[in-house]
């Protein structure tokens, strides 16, 4: 059975990139019947975020893409958080100790701070602790079994360094970039556990996935060098390694570099899902959930942010999606990403979506803005407006006149049509559509089209100033639609003031 895992760092707000992992995680767990995991990576005390893991569980709730184990939902492979997980690093640790996979190291950070330099100083800018360098250093293999007996009773701080032999090609199969070879020889001794006893993130990242039986790695690209060592990791240990898929870049809106996180901006919690900053336009960007997205279409969106259907569709709900991922579909070139489609999208999602499910978001919306109302009105404004806006608060935006007088007016287009002796006839109007009985946007239209037969008036001359009395402006839903709305005794009341 599949058994994929999202593994964020708790170091701060998701960026979006790490939500399309999970995402895509999800979805091939689904797609499979298989289990979507949730790990915690928090063994970098240095980095780690209060809040964070809070933020990152939220964030997927809200995306509809909440895991089957988690820290907080339990499982059987547990604990999820690897702060948890100590005495289980230290057992593995021991075993490539024991099989001479790892060796100790005894230096201090002066000391390697003061190799580094006189490597600098000899010309050698890349100084990397290997096959090459760990003889002239202070670690078991160089040293007596006498010498580091007497250290380690000394207490003497030291480091877990994997083995790595020089002079071999590993190759791996990556499911998205086919088969991946390194160098054994460009990847360094890396420390797998480190002097305060906490394992690095190689380490735990691949006892982690063995014992929790992941049987796939989909992750981003920049994992994909970490790759080549996770692999020798793996057979030290004789284990199977899973299969790998690294995800593509996510690039600026312009195509040019890798999206950029937002700097120095202090987000606080919760800011929904991400760190992103335009470099283009300098939009600033609060969020998904905060800018007025619907999680269904920013799941869409970044579903197809290195993935392709094959197809041309382009609307998925999560269940479609569910239906149509696979890996192999996952593409190698960098995935652009532009907000505007991600605007596209949330209109879409607005447009199928019932107008009673989105009454309550755009309701909120009102009260938010300090506008009490009520449901049916919240139902009757989705209805009226929601082809005619990208995100959920240009509800109140687009539609202040549904709760408030009209303050603006569209100028231009009112003044070439209204004339002074407008004012009578509009009054007469008013008075007709006052002495109606039943107030609906079938009655008050057959009202004015008898109002403007009596005139010999066209639509073209009567329609613009009804608009504009009523809403501030010629552009918007049906004009009876919107009268219907206002209410008589408000509509009435703005037909008689016209523009004033
Ligand atoms: N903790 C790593 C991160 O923050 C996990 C990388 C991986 O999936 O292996 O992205």
């Amino acid at each position: 059975p599949v058994r994929v895992r999202f593994a964020p760092s708790p170091t701060g707000p998701l960026h979006i990139g790490g939500l399309r992992t999970a995402l895509y995680n999800y979805l091939l767990a689904r797609r499979t019947g298989g289990t979507f995991i949730l790990r915690i990576e928090d063994t970098d005390q240095k980095r780690y975020v209060e809040g964070a893991e809070d933020y990152i569980m939220e964030a997927l709730e809200w995306c509809g893409i909440s895991p089957d184990e988690s820290p907080r939902k339990g499982g059987n492979y547990g604990p999820y958080r690897q702060s948890e997980r100590r005495d289980i690093y230290a057992r593995y640790v021991k075993e490539l100790l024991d099989n001479g996979s790892a060796y100790l190291a005894f230096d201090t950070e002066e000391e390697l701070t003061e190799r580094r330099e006189q490597e600098k100083a000899a010309g050698n800018h890349n100084f990397r602790y290997d096959a090459s360098t760990r003889d002239s250093m202070r670690n078991s293999l160089s040293l007596s079994e006498g010498e580091t007996k007497a250290l380690l009773e000394a207490k003497t701080p030291h480091v877990v360094r994997f083995r790595i032999d020089p002079g071999e090609t590993v190759s791996f199969t990556d499911t998205v970039r086919e088969e991946v070879s390194f160098q054994s020889n460009e990847l360094g001794d890396q420390v797998l556990m480190k002097a305060d006893g906490l394992p690095t993130y190689h380490l735990a990242n691949i006892v982690d996935d063995h014992l929790m039986e992941i049987t796939h790695v989909i992750r981003g690209e920049e994992w994909l060098p970490s790759t080549a060592l996770h692999v020798l990791l793996y057979r030290a240990f004789g284990w199977e390694a899973p299969v790998f898929a690294h995800l593509p870049l996510l690039l600026n809106p312009n195509g040019k570099g890798k999206l950029s996180k937002r700097k120095g901006a202090d987000l606080g919690f919760p800011v929904f899902p991400l760190e992103w900053n335009d470099p283009v336009k300098e939009e600033t960007f609060a969020g998904f959930r905060e800018d007025g997205y619907l999680p269904e279409a920013v799941v869409n969106f970044l579903s197809l942010l290195g993935w392709n259907p094959g197809t041309e569709q382009e609307v998925f709900s999560l269940e479609e999606l569910t239906q149509a991922f696979s890996l192999d579909r996952i593409t190698k070139s960098g995935a652009r990403f532009d907000i505007e489609k991600g605007k596209w999208f949330n209109q879409q999602y607005l447009i199928a979506t019932d107008d009673a499910v989105l009454a309550p978001l755009v309701l909120e919306q009102f009260a938010a803005a300090g506008h009490t109302i009520d449901l049916p009105k919240a139902t009757t404004i989705t209805g009226l407006l929601k082809e005619r806006v990208h995100l959920l608060p240009e509800f109140v935006s687009n539609g202040s006149y549904f709760v408030g007088p009209v303050t603006e007016y569209e100028e231009k287009p009112i003044r070439k049509k209204w004339k002074p002796d407008n004012r009578a006839a509009f009054n007469e109007m008013a008075d007709d559509l006052t002495a109606l009985s039943d107030w609906s946007a079938a009655t008050i239209k057959e009202t004015v089209v008898a109002f403007m037969g009596r005139h010999e008036l066209g639509f073209g001359a009567v329609l613009p100033i009804i608009r504009v009395a009523v809403s501030g402006s010629v552009q918007g839903p049906d004009a009876f639609e919107i009268l219907e709305a206002v209410g008589r005794e408000e509509s009435v009341t703005r037909l008689r003031k016209g523009y004033d």
